[in-house]
């Protein structure tokens, strides 16, 4: 096993981040020469030189569509070096919960190490802060469905490509961090029973888990929503020493039932526990005492859920995990002690090589629908080193597994310096949520506006359970359209209040305006039945993405119709703003 030193992670880290300059042109360099068989790379004419000025002048700005055909071509088994030097070996399948079905990019050995770098790396700060001792972790993790591609290339989501590899499970040895659950559960075949073992295997480890975590935070919130209904059934499995029926893939019954023991001691305790908790508020520290934090993404889309965690979490800090996506990571969150609101990524220089595309700050390069690549007019690209502290950037990757000046479509901004890497703040993802005319509203305007308008129903102790939106184009003018699921029910006037206060929550100058001439009709507020936003959480399922690379699709376009029809046949009642009456 590979002894893992917190202080030589952190020395180089430190190393890496003195002259990160210098770092990413040699990054460039491995990149380059690494792949310079590859035919994307010939056909440019780089001509095997590696230096940023000539990289930017050979190499355009990419989309994904632009390199699809290429991807398409490893996929069906096309062997030859087609974007990397060494052959692509998997195909990692995006969430793609935006568009409605997954990206597919190339997945390759140095995803892995990469991936265990920034681990390494946000542990190493972590664990100074906040240390742990020998343990396990109550980790919410799920693989996807492996298929396989015409050419014979397994192809899942990133982090079951992750998950499955060997190293995955040393680098988790290494920082004390070992699932609670056998593999048999992170790779069942379904979800639910899934998570109803995780539960179970992290009730009988309760002692010995140091944290509780998962991909994205929403999968935290997920899992202490289902154990509100079942805390129960998992108790009497714990009295009895036998497992629920409701796990009937033999090979996780087998696996989980050689865990379980009738322990009715922890039981009687559990129950206890739970029966003395107001509302579920601490459960998290009151059932694993010496847990130290909850961790996973909780930036960015991740927002919407802070509160609710909070309240599971208790008195227990919430720790916002790294920076990164299925193309590649990005940054680690080397100031764990700043809450989740204020999370900030330091790039690692070594991992990859960033350009950072610059955006107005309120003009219209920041808020236009993302260009074509072929006729977009933009401000060129800076590196890593020239981004200025407080402005906003879309970020361009070059990678080590075949993307070359790849656009993210993330929205980031400067938040400061670690050493000579930049500290980024998830911003958005650029793409527009809700335009019609000339209105221009990001997710972050659109969770802005919910956040508002959730706080007129805190008064009457009710939450948004979860949300998204649709243009509505249907009928003259167009409106917006909000989905509400509520963990309760409200009054009509509560409800009729909310939709004003959204309406007016929208405060980009472009919506104001088109709505008081009434180019835009009143915002419409749908809200939905319980339950709505796991069903459309089972269809992405059945498409075969992962609950650990699940982000709630917060705009639903008429291309993504079966999302469309399972909001719109849940819809208990709907309100229209009277707010420009
Ligand atoms: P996927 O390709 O499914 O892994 O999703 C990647 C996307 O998730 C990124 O491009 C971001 O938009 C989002 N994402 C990943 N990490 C974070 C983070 N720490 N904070 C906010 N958003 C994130």
């Amino acid at each position: 096993m590979v002894v893992f030193s917190l202080e030589s992670v952190i020395e180089s880290f430190e190393a890496s981040t003195r002259d990160a300059g210098r770092v990413q042109i040699e990054t460039l360099r491995r990149i380059l020469e690494e792949n310079s068989d590859a035919e994307y790379l010939q056909s440019l004419g780089l001509n095997g030189r590696t230096d940023p000025d000539s990289f930017k002048a050979c190499v355009p700005l990419v989309t994904h569509p632009d390199l699809e055909p290429y991807i398409r071509r490893i996929a069906d088994g096309d062997t030859s070096p087609v974007l990397t030097g060494k052959p692509i070996s998997s195909i990692s399948l995006s969430s793609g919960t935006t568009q409605g079905r997954p990206k597919l990019v190339p997945f390759n050995e140095e995803l892995v190490k990469s991936t265990m770098q920034i681990y390494q790396t946000s542990y190493a700060f972590r664990n100074r802060e906040f240390p742990i001792a020998n343990g396990k972790a109550l980790q919410f993790i799920y693989s996807s469905k492996q298929i396989m591609t015409r050419g014979g290339l397994t192809a899942t989501t990133a982090t079951t490509n992750v998950y499955r590899s060997e190293q995955f499970k040393r680098t988790m040895m290494d920082l004390q961090s070992q699932c609670c659950s056998p593999d048999e559960v992170i790779f069942g075949s379904d979800f639910h029973q899934s998570l109803y073992c995780h539960l179970l295997c992290g009730l009988i480890y309760s002692n010995e888990v140091q944290l509780v975590s998962s991909t994205f935070a929403h999968s935290i919130v997920h899992a202490f929503r289902t154990f509100e209904g079942v805390w129960k059934e998992l108790c009497a499995d714990i009295r009895e020493g036998v497992l629920s029926s409701r796990i009937t893939i033999p090979s996780m019954r087998a696996a989980v039932s050689e865990l379980l023991k009738p322990d009715p001691e922890l039981a009687d305790s559990i129950y206890t526990k739970c029966t003395g908790l107001s509302n579920w508020y601490g459960v998290i520290p009151e059932l694993w005492p010496n847990a130290k934090y909850v961790y996973g993404i909780m930036t960015g889309s991740m927002e919407p859920y802070l509160k609710k965690l909070r309240h599971y979490a208790g008195n227990l800090p919430l720790m916002s995990a790294d920076y990164g996506s299925s193309e590649g990571w990005i940054g680690a969150n080397v100031n764990p002690t700043l809450p989740p609101e204020s999370a900030t990524f330091a790039v690692l220089p070594d991992i990859g090589y960033f350009e950072f595309i610059p955006l107005e700050e309120n003009g219209e390069q920041k808020l236009e629908q993302r260009p074509s690549t072929t006729s977009y007019a933009e401000l060129e690209p800076v590196g890593l080193a020239e981004v200025e502290v407080g402005k906003e950037y879309e970020i361009v990757v070059t990678s080590f597994a075949g993307l070359y000046r790849y656009r993210l479509g993330d929205v980031v901004k400067v938040a400061g310096f670690y050493n000579s890497t930049p500290e980024l703040k998830f911003v958005c993802r650029r793409s527009l949520l809700l335009t019609i005319n000339i209105d221009k509203n990001t997710e972050k305007d659109l969770q802005l506006a919910v956040e508002e308008a959730a706080k007129l129903l805190a008064a009457e102790k009710l939450e948004v359970v979860d949300f998204s939106s649709h243009v509505d184009v249907s009928t003259e003018p167009g409106h917006y359209v909000i989905f509400w699921e509520l963990n309760g029910d409200a009054c009509e006037d509560v409800l009729s209040n909310c939709c004003d206060c959204l309406d007016r929550a929208f405060v980009d100058a472009g919506y104001i305006s088109s709505r008081k001439v009434r180019s835009i009709g009143p915002l419409e507020l749908r809200i939905v039945q319980r339950g709505t936003f796991q069903k459309i959480l089972d269809h992405f399922l059945s498409l075969g993405a992962a609950v650990s690379q699940f982000k709630t699709p917060r705009c639903v376009g008429l291309s993504n119709s079966k999302v469309l029809q399972i909001l719109n046949s849940n819809v208990m009642d709907s309100y229209f703003s009277a707010a420009y009456d």
